[in-house]
Parts: structure tokens; sequence; C-alpha cells
């Protein structure tokens, strides 16, 4: 604020100095104009009055003949008595008449006789008149004391009946009664000549100073909005980093630590989406309200970009209660257009300096946090190196799978699964795959792994079991106990409706639950394994056969095992690959096979990929084998076709 004033005191007092120098500069000129002006009226009214004596008393009182010759003593006397008279009255000061040669033929005090001609009475013998302003005595000729301002005339004198030229006057009239005439006259003008100055500055600087003002005002203006989000008036992603750079600094300095956290609100979309976007526009206002309203002084708050905010919290040991209480506020209910809505948010946040210094990492950190808080439903999250996995563009197309499932992006891939003699396919394992419309085509690896962690999975798995039930409904005849395989992760396995979703589906495919097969992980089933053993004998009631997925991999308790309605072990395809260059491997699967059917469970080899190795599945009693070397996964159409030339029994088509 301070800085502000001071910085306008200093822009004033330069306007008030930039407007003056033209006004003066003016003054200036028209000054001494005025005064070369007055000067040359002042030397035209003596030049009058020269004349005038001329005309009234010099000129009567010469007779006519040449000067040259000297003056007759009548004319003498005439002479002395007219210039005793206006010397006397103070009018002149010096008198002399010369002749045509320029020579003094009379001087009232006597000076000047016998010096040379003067070119100034020259000149006016032959017509011209001369008026000059000189001190008295300072013309070469003449002698004395010089200094007294005078208006030196030198006039051609006409005399006698015929008014011929006859000599020269010269004479010298007092400059001070002269000069104090055009002084006044000039201090009348100089007084107006200032008013008006003043006034024209005092205008020159009100339109200065008011353009500046709207100059101001405007560039004022334009470095709020570069700095600052329109909508909300937070200060923008540009000045977020700016103060989180300085706060850093000063946590770096050993002051106290610096919070910065990013708070990216859950499902804005849908807000904007139904309600429509000037609705989402007030949501989001108002949640920038109270954000801002419940930070300290000299904390900020700041819009990054469409719902997601930047906080930076100095001087905080500890952000997390404060940033808990924050999602609390955000949480409560908002009334737009008349309607409660309520959004939550997810929080994730760093600690400068202890998680980084540096202002891009530490951003990109507390992204990743607030990721992994997105992904966990965990509100606020403190970053960690062990969430770097959640990198942002990944989630990125976690959020767009969404989108990408309504738009029938996805495609699924079968595989087959066969008897290990006669190669007769007994089941397809559905694999799905993304056909994403920047990124081309997708294996379930890019974009699965973080799609399990949010609820976009429920969404993806629903749409495969739909689908792959509906393309083996429209398999080729005779293909009536073919069963498909659905893969299924395991925050689905643990939502009891999965069942109920399942068998809705079954039921409206006209499906009996015997052509389906879930596969599930070891893992999957450990997460919770109660709920998990309850969907499955759900499943499994309604016929629904259970596949334990990538077996041998995890750490499954046998007694739980034969406590699950399980069909089948599928041995992780990492035993079965190189299970011939490797021992150890050969002994799990051959443990495997043996355990498998102790339970009473099929036992299905994946990943077989040469015939050596699928003799050997067939030597040690393996029921299905699944691999490359029997078929890759394919396309629905694809598959149709393979069947029909590997078993001619399958007709295709319909
Ligand atoms: P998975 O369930 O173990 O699926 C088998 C994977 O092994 C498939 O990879 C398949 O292409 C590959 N595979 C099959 N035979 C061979 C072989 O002889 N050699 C080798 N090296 N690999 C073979 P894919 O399609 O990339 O799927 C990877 C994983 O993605 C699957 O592993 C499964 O866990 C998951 N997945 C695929 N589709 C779905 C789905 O619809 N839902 C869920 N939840 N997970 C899915
Ligand atoms: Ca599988
Ligand atoms: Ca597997």
């Amino acid at each position: 604020m301070g800085r502000k004033k001071g910085s306008t005191a200093r822009l004033f007092a330069r306007y008030a100095v930039a407007s003056l120098v033209p006004v003066l500069l003016l003054g200036l000129v028209l000054a001494t104009s005025f005064r070369r002006e007055a000067n040359d009226r002042a030397l035209a009214e003596a030049h009058t009055e020269a004349k005038l004596i001329a005309q009234t008393g010099i000129e009567p009182a010469l007779s006519g003949s040449s000067l040259a010759d000297g003056l007759s003593a009548h004319e003498r006397a005439g002479l002395r008595r007219v210039v005793s008279e206006i010397i006397g009255r103070g009018d002149v000061i010096r008198l002399r008449v010369r002749d045509l040669e320029g020579r003094v033929v009379f001087s009232d005090d006597g000076s000047g006789f016998g010096a040379g001609p003067d070119d100034d009475a020259l000149k006016a013998a032959r017509g011209h008149a001369r008026t000059l302003l000189t001190p008295l005595n300072s013309d070469g000729n003449d002698a004395g004391n010089t200094g007294t301002d005078t208006v030196e005339v030198y006039l051609p004198l006409a005399a006698g009946p015929d008014l011929h030229r006859v000599g020269v006057l010269e004479i010298y009239l007092p400059y001070d009664p002269i000069n104090r005439d055009v002084a006044s006259g000039l201090h009348r003008l100089y007084l107006e000549l200032g008013v008006g100055l003043l006034v024209l500055y005092l205008g020159l600087f009100a339109i200065t100073a008011s353009v500046s003002g709207v100059l101001r005002r405007e560039a004022a203006l334009n470095a709020f909005l570069a700095e600052h989000d329109v909508l909300t008036e937070l200060p923008n992603r540009s000045l977020f980093r700016r103060r989180a750079a300085s706060a850093i600094a000063a946590a770096q300095r050993g002051e106290h630590p610096t919070a910065m956290a990013i708070v990216d609100l859950d499902r804005f979309k849908d807000v904007n989406d139904t309600l429509g976007h000037h609705s989402g526009d007030q949501l989001l206002t108002e949640i920038a309200r109270r954000l801002a309203a419940h930070m300290r002084p000299g904390d900020t708050v700041a819009r990054l970009g469409g719902d997601e905010f930047g906080l930076i919290i100095r001087a905080l040991d500890d952000a997390e209660p404060v940033l808990w209480r924050l999602l609390e506020i955000i949480d409560r209910e908002v009334e737009i257009s008349g309607l409660p809505v309520s959004v939550q948010a997810s929080i994730g946040f760093v600690s400068a300096p202890e998680d980084g210094t540096d202002v891009d990492e530490l951003m990109q950190r507390a992204d990743v946090a607030m990721y992994a808080a997105k992904a966990q439903h965990a509100g606020v999250t403190r970053y960690d190196s062990s969430l770097d996995h959640y990198d942002a563009a990944s989630l990125a197309l976690v959020s767009e799978l969404r989108r990408g499932i309504d738009n029938d992006e996805l495609v699924l891939h079968y595989q087959p699964q066969a008897s290990p003699g006669d190669r007769t396919v007994r089941a397809i394992e559905a694999l799905v795959r993304w056909q994403h419309p920047e990124h081309g085509f997708l294996m379930p690896d890019q974009f699965l792994p973080l799609a399990e962690q949010t609820d976009v999975i429920e969404k993806l798995t629903t749409w495969v079991v739909r689908s792959a039930l509906a393309e083996l409904k429209s398999f080729p005849h005779g293909q009536d106990d073919l069963r498909v395989a659905v893969n299924v992760s395991a925050r689905t396995i643990g939502r009891p409706s999965f069942a109920t979703e399942v068998i809705a589906i079954l039921e409206e495919l006209e499906l009996p639950g015997t052509r389906l097969k879930i596969e599930v992980t070891e893992t999957a089933l450990m997460a919770d394994p109660e709920r998990a053993a309850l969907v499955l004998s759900r499943l499994a009631d309604a016929g629904v056969g259970i596949s334990l997925d990538d077996f041998g991999r995890g750490q499954t308790s046998l007694g739980y095992l034969s406590a699950l309605p399980l069909d089948e072990l599928k041995i992780d395809r990492g035993f079965v690959t190189g299970m011939l260059d490797n021992p150890t491997h050969a002994a799990i699967v051959r443990s495997i096979l043996e355990l498998g059917h102790n339970l009473g469970l099929r036992v299905v080899a994946e990943g077989v990929e040469t015939e050596a190795v699928l003799e050997h599945l067939i030597d040690v009693g393996c029921d299905v084998v699944q691999g490359f070397l029997l078929g890759r996964p394919m396309p629905s159409a694809a598959l149709a076709a393979w069947m029909w030339d590997a078993q001619p029994s399958v007709t295709p088509g319909v």
C-alpha cells in the first residue's frame, strides 16, 4: 500500500514537470517576442517625437541655405531658443545639427565639432532616418561618460520655401520614460501571459493526469487479469507458482515448513453436464469463496484450472488437519438455481522442504498425491514416493475410460481354452482392449491397473460381462455349451450387488449361468475374503463357474480354498511357459495339478506356447490348456472362423 502511494506521488510529480516544460518554453518565446515588439514600438515613438521636434522646432529655425557654409547668426539664435526650451523640459538629452556631409554645425552642448562624419548621419543625409537604442557617448566619434540609455535618432532636415534637404538632425532622447512606459505595458502583458499560461498548464496537467490515470487503471486491470482467474478472481496458476516459490524459499531458509496442496473436485463434470455450465460456474465461485474465507491472511488459494484449486499454507508443521477441515467445508451443500448440490473433493499435498524444493516438482508430487487420494477415496493424501505410479497422464486416461465405454470404444478379444488331447474348445476367455481415438489400440495393462483403483472398473466389468455373453449368444450353432470366461477384479468381487447384476444380465439375455465363468485372482479374493466368498457362492448357485486365476503366485491358504465354491484352478502362465527349462516350475505345475485334482477341481494351464510343453501337460494329466500355441486372443469373428477351421463340427454364421 505504502509503496503504491509513493509511486503515485512520483508519477504525479513526473507529469507535473513534464507538462511544465513546454508551457515554460512557450512563455519564454512569447515574453521575448513581447519585449521585442514593445521595444520596436518605443523606438517608433521616439522617432515620432524626434520628427515632431524637427518639424516644429528645428526646421522652422533654418533658412534653407546650405549648412555646409555654417549657420547664420539668426539661425543659430533660433536654434538656441528652441533647444534650450526642449532640453530644459528634459525631453531631449543632446541635440546636434549636421550638414549634408555629416559635419556638426550645431550642438547644444558644444560637443561633436571637428569629429569625422557619422555613418548614420550620412545615411540620414541621403534620406534614411535612423533610430537606435544606445548608451550615451557610445559612438566612436563621441567623447564623455557613456552609460545612460538613450534613443539616438538621425533625421534628414528640410528647410526653405521648397523644403529641400539641408542637413541632418541628430537627437538623443532619454530612454527611461519610454522604457517605463513600455515596461508598464509589458508588466500587464506578462501578468496576463502568466495567468494564461497557468491556466494552460493546469489544463494540460489535468488532461495528462486523467489520461494517464485511465492508462494506469487499465494497466493495473491487465496486470490483475494476467495473474488472476476471471471467474473466481482468485490468483491463477502463474501467480500461484510465484507465491509458491517465495514460500518455499522461506521454508528453505529454515523458517517453517510450507504446505502446498492441490484440491480437485470429484465428479464436477457431472454437475456441469446435468445442471449446465452456468451452474458449474456458480458452484466453482462458491467453493472459491469458501476456500478463500477459511485461509489465514498470507496463505494463498488459487484456481489452477477447471475444477482444480491450489493452496499454499505457510509456516505450518502439519497441514493435514487444516486440509481435512477444508474438505469438510467444500462438502457442505451449495444451493444452485434452487437445487441443493454437494460436491466432494480430493486433496493431495506436499510439505516443503521435506518433499522437495522445486516448485514444479512439488506441484507434480502434490498432483500425484491428489490422484492417489481420488483413486483410493482417501480424502486427503500426503505425497509419498510409493505413490509415483499415479502419474497424471495415465490417470487422465482413466477418466477418459468412462466416456470410452459409453462411446463403444472397447472391444473384446477371445482366446480359446481347449482339451489338450483333441484340442476341442471348451471355453473362451474374454480379454478387453481399448480402441482409443487418439492413443490407438491399448492393451489391458495400459489402462486396467489404474482403472481398478477407481469405480470405473465396475462399469467396465459390467460392460464386459454383458458384451461377452451377447457375443457368445450370437455364436455359431453347435456351440451351445461353449462358456465364456470373464476376468473380475478385487474391487468388483467384493461388491455384493455384483452377483445380482450378473444374474440379471443372464436373465435378460436368456442364458443359463453355466455359459459364464468368472476368473478371479487369489489376491483379489484375499482383499475381502468373506464378502468375496458370499458373492462367489451366489454366482455359483446361479450355475456360474468360478476359476481361480494366476494360481501359484499368491499365498492362499488351502483351508480357505476348500471353503470356496471353485470349479477350476488356472496355473499362472509364469510357471507354464518355461517349465521344461526350469525344474522348479515343472514341479510347481505338477503340485498344483495334484492339489486341484485332490480338491475335485479342473486344472487349466495358460501360457502354452510350444508343442513340447503341450505334450508334457498331457503327460501330467492337465485338463485344459490355453496359450499362443492353440490360438492368440482374437476378435469374435476371427474366433468363429478359427473354430470353423480347427473344429469342423462348428457351423459359422447366422
Ligand atoms: P490374464 O487373465 O492372465 O489373461 C491372460 C493373458 O495372457 C492375456 O493377456 C493373454 O493375451 C496372455 N496370454 C495368453 N496366452 C499366452 C501365451 O501363450 N504366452 C504369453 N506370454 N501370454 C499369453 P492380456 O490380454 O494382455 O491380458 C492381460 C491381463 O489383463 C489379463 O491377464 C487380465 O488380468 C487382465 N484383463 C484382460 N481383460 C480383462 C477384463 O475384461 N477384466 C479384468 N478385470 N481384467 C482383464
Ligand atoms: Ca484371466
Ligand atoms: Ca491368468
